[in-house]
């Protein structure tokens, strides 16, 4: 394998394991300048990627190379200041040339993102599979690309993470975009609109980005839980949307959980988000997996035995990104070899994915995941107070403590200043029992539990 190939097998894995934006951002122009006696050398445009990528990235790409390669030892970072034609000036066409494509290649479709609508063309209806587990919220996604601001509005998606919300949202823009060349469309994401607001302010442009949002006749925001906390911006989008929504314009939204489970968002944007249609993606069953699996090998060409299709699908269950990625090491393989991979080479090579080392979790880490979940300091969990938005997240810290760690109830009790043992047992009854009743909670706690385990 070249440097350059052995590099595309490595981005091609981590593109599916941290966010778009993440992606885009640091790794790139990145390359391998070398590969000898086991040390790899990575270029990168500036000091600032090499400290981010040194620090939070290292052992995700060291881990990755390894899977590819057992040879490869350590890795180090070094700045390449000439490799770097997109910092110095942030033209769109410089970056889709930039980016380093080389034969075989799988392709970075993230960098054909349209200007105007900021839509990825990559995502429609026609390669989105349809099962038990999204119908109702693809079956309203169409209705309002058919419609849009005449039938749900807004249109409100939820489901976990890598389960096709991003996707879905996108298929409907696309489509309407087709359909009406008229209509202004504009897809963003929660945090870039934050921030976008941020900036605004700063800047004093605040009733001029204000002008431009209200001409949108389709706006698209994704992840809308990162609303929580963001007081002023969510005033700011607030009266964004009444305004669209009075005059008929289109809002879709997306969000890892439903509006009531959104901490510190303000009552009247929750009722906004709950005016319209709200529908979840739950998990696909097997046979959705592998009709998934199926979509995904034609889509890449690639021709893969139901023996080894149904070893991913049985092994990865709870996110299509995932699935998708561990595809795509097949189909790797299969580029750089010209032999498509059997079960037992789809073994090895899916080996480090999917027989992680046991993941585990500690008592800091879920104070942690907890209160940012809940939007809350890890220090207003321990103490003690009875305030109402605190209660239910210590109670369910206290759960986790139990069922991931199996910690004792004297032993949790003293982990919360001013509770004993019997604060500990009463909390995990409580929810337990409410878990049997309650389904946002159980999609809340699916939520932590993610994010307790899905980090490097
Ligand atoms: P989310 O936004 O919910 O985290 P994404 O929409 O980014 O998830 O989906 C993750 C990956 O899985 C994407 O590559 C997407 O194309 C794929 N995917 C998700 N759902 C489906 C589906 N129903 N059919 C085909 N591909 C899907
Ligand atoms: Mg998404």
């Amino acid at each position: 394998m070249t440097n350059e190939e052995l590099w595309q097998a490595v981005l091609a894995q981590v593109q599916f394991t941290v966010s778009r934006a993440n992606f885009a951002t640091w790794f790139r122009n990145t390359k391998i300048v070398s590969n000898e006696k086991g040390k790899v050398l990575i270029s990168v445009p500036n000091s600032f990627a090499k400290e981010w990528l040194s620090n939070k990235y290292h052992s995700l790409i060291l881990k990755i190379l390894r899977s590819l390669d057992k040879e490869i030892k350590v890795i180090d970072f070094v700045v390449d200041s000439k490799n770097s034609p997109l910092l110095k000036t942030k033209s769109s066409s410089r970056l889709k040339k930039a980016v380093p494509i080389g034969e075989p290649q799988l392709q970075f479709q993230e960098f054909k993102i349209d200007q105007k609508t900021n839509l990825n063309p990559r995502y429609t209806f026609d390669n989105f599979v349809v099962g038990g587990f999204n119908e109702l919220a693809h079956a309203a996604a169409w209705a309002v690309s058919e419609n849009p601001g005449a039938v749900y509005n807004p249109l409100f998606i939820y489901g976990g993470v890598g389960l096709g919300k991003t996707h879905l949202l996108q298929a409907t823009g696309n489509r309407i975009v087709s359909l009406f060349p008229e209509k202004k469309v504009k897809y963003t994401t929660a945090e870039s609109f934050i921030s976008g607001i941020v900036e605004a302010i700063r800047n004093q442009e605040i009733e001029e980005l204000k002008k431009k949002l209200r001409k949108i006749d389709v706006l698209i925001m994704d992840d809308v839980q990162f609303f929580a906390g963001k007081e002023k911006t969510q005033e700011e989008f607030f009266h964004i949307f009444n305004s669209l929504y009075q005059t008929q314009k289109q809002i879709i939204l997306s969000s890892d959980r439903p509006p009531n489970a959104i901490p510190a968002i303000e009552e009247r944007l929750r009722s906004r988000f709950e005016g319209g249609m709200i529908a979840d993606i739950g998990i696909p069953d097997f046979e959705t997996r592998i009709a998934i699996l199926k979509a995904k090998c034609e889509e890449k060409d690639i021709n893969l035995s139901q023996e080894v299709l149904e070893y991913i699908a049985s092994n990865i269950q709870k996110n299509i990104r995932e699935m998708e990625g561990a595809l795509n090491r097949l189909v790797i393989f299969y580029k750089i070899n010209q032999k498509i991979p059997n079960l037992e080479v789809a073994k090895k090579l899916l080996r480090s994915l999917i027989i992680s080392p046991k993941k585990s979790t500690s008592f800091k880490k879920i104070i942690k995941v907890v209160a940012s979940f809940y939007d809350l300091e890890e220090k207003e969990l321990l103490l003690p107070t009875r305030r109402k938005e605190i209660v239910k997240p210590r109670q369910i810290a206290m759960y986790l403590l139990r069922q991931e760690l199996k910690e004792s109830y004297p032993s949790i009790g003293r982990r919360f200043k001013g509770k004993d043992h019997t604060t500990a047992i009463y909390a995990c009854e409580k929810i337990t029992k409410q878990l049997e009743e309650d389904d946002n909670l159980l999609t809340e706690i699916n939520l932590i539990r993610q994010r307790l385990y899905n980090e490097f």
